[in-house]
């Protein structure tokens, strides 16, 4: 294998090969759609109940039964359309992909290959270096998952879990204008993050509630470019998709390896198959899992068990008036309202409850200290802890409040971070703190120049060293915030001090 390594900035150059080649990608995300109840039955979607307990006869695929479509998934699905500022298909339809798996016993998938529910869409991507970029979305369509089958219980017996079969997924399909494994990453990350926002997808990756299927292409330079002119695919080179990446660090590694491999073959004068392909974490190569099927292959046909889809302007109207602040439009309102910086707005609405809990403790309060509080403070400790900010052991209000006592002088920053932790571990409030255990800074500046004379008198050399080079005056706070516990006002003693040695 040729030693490659990618150069910066993005479209991706590979270096090191004879040539120069960019990467094209292209993600299909299967999205689990948040609601109680599966696509087609009432059985609950419940994660980790007792194996085969959410299964309804219709999931089972018993004789019979016939598919009834549960709205709160369609409504989530236009949603997550509209939170994509995609277009809504007011006309869609079920088809039914054929196929025999064990944990599929309809034998069939339900999907929408001619007619999904959500048509264009965009996604809009930043990286780490500031550079945004928009990725097309191609379409969602609404599906069923597939259950699970349990091959490493026994050593002569497979088991098969139908819990998940029949869950209502969203399949996410990016236009290929995906251009590095970073620019994957990040993609998903945003992805997620809408979703969480718009409360359609709980997008947890661990529990596979978000996984990526990932085709990637290698070109040469310029090839890129003629098909965005375009839109023809012939510009671009074959593809190979990657199955079911569900971590975004396996993901990037997937893709590396694939550029790599694909780069080799061309190079080799050999010719890249369209397959299908796992990554392998253990051994960080992807493996031909199957040559590409196409669509024909699966015998799609239109569902005969379900009608055409057909909704309503007004209700999509309805879900649209109801969407909450997306991450693009809260970054941007924070960075105005509370004069964030770019970086530390992304931070802090990374998460939409993190982002809540920020505005509570901002309010009323200087938003850039509220802002350093709950970035370097609070997530520090939670992490300590291990602990979501939904378990914060210390409430906005009262982080709010220890803003305010610093703001207002009451307490120096530094004492700021013991009340912090008090009230963190003792859930005290931070006022009741700073009273009890006399933790006021003292802002008397009689109490702060008697401890200042009573150091001088102390220090007859010092004083006269610190005369001479006005560098030393430093040991002088320190020693007086020493005596005074901490407490003392640094700027009232470092004036006081100057003011001594000066006079
Ligand atoms: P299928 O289900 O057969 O994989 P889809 O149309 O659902 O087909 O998805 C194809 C995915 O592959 C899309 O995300 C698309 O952007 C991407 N894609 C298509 N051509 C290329 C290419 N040459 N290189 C990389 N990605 C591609
Ligand atoms: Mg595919």
């Amino acid at each position: 294998m040729l030693d490659l390594t990618y150069d910066a900035p993005k479209p991706k150059v590979i270096a090191g090969a004879k040539h120069d080649w960019e990467l094209v990608i292209g993600l299909e995300v299967h999205a689990q759609v948040a609601t109680n109840a599966k696509l087609f039955s009432g059985a609950s979607t419940e994660f980790g109940a007792e194996p085969n307990s959410n299964v309804a006869f219709v999931d089972a695929g018993m004789p019979g039964m016939l598919p009834v479509i549960n709205e709160g998934c369609v409504e989530q699905a236009v949603r997550t359309g509209l939170g994509l500022k995609a277009d809504i298909n007011l006309y869609s339809a079920f088809d039914r992909k054929n196929y025999f798996y064990p944990d599929l016993p309809q034998g069939y998938q339900i999907s929408q290959l001619y007619h999904p529910i959500v048509g264009e869409g965009e996604v809009l991507v930043e990286m780490g270096d500031g550079t945004a970029r928009t990725v097309r979305v191609e379409r969602i369509h609404l599906e069923q998952d597939a259950g699970k089958s349990i091959h490493d219980m026994d050593p002569n017996m497979s088991f098969v879990d139908l819990n998940r079969t029949g869950v209502a997924l969203m399949e996410i399909v990016s236009r290929p204008d995906i251009r590095g494994p970073e620019e994957a990453a990040a993609y998903v990350t945003k992805l997620r993050q809408i979703l969480r926002y718009l409360g359609t997808c709980d997008g947890n990756m661990q529990n596979g509630n978000l996984r990526a299927d990932v085709n990637v292409s290698i070109c040469r330079p310029g090839a890129y470019e003629k098909y965005q002119e375009t839109q023809d695919f012939s510009h671009l080179g074959t593809r190979c998709e990657i199955k079911n990446m569900n971590s975004m660090r396996f993901m990037q590694a997937a893709i590396d390896y694939e550029a790599r491999r694909q780069i080799a073959i061309v190079e080799d004068g050999g010719e890249v198959d369209q397959e299908t392909r796992l990554y392998d974490p253990d051994k960080n190569e992807t493996r031909s899992m199957r040559s590409k099927e196409e669509a024909h292959d699966y015998r799609y046909f239109p569902c005969p068990d379900l009608l055409p889809l057909e909704i309503e302007q007004a209700w999509v109207d309805d879900i649209a008036s109801d969407l909450p602040e997306l991450p693009d439009a809260k970054k941007a309102r924070f960075i105005g309202d509370f004069g964030l910086s770019d970086y530390d707005a992304s931070v802090l609405t990374a998460d939409v409850e993190n982002a809540e809990f920020f505005e509570e403790v901002a309010k009323g309060q200087d938003g850039k200290l509220a802002a350093n509080w709950v970035i370097n403070e609070l997530f520090g400790r939670l992490k300590k802890d291990d602990k979501d900010i939904a378990d914060s052991p210390i409430s906005a209000a009262r982080l709010g409040q220890i803003i305010g006592l610093i703001k207002s002088d009451a307490i120096s920053g530094k004492i700021a971070k013991d009340v912090f932790e008090i009230a963190y571990t003792q859930d005290r409030d931070p006022e009741e703190i700073v009273e009890t255990e006399g933790m006021k800074q003292v802002t008397d500046t009689g109490a702060i120049e008697a401890a200042v004379d009573e150091i001088m008198a102390a220090n007859p050399e010092q004083v006269e060293k610190a005369k001479e080079n006005p560098k030393l005056a430093g040991w002088f706070v320190g020693q007086v915030m020493k005596a005074t516990g901490g407490k003392a006002n640094p700027k009232a003693v470092n004036q006081i001090i100057a003011a001594k040695l000066n006079g």
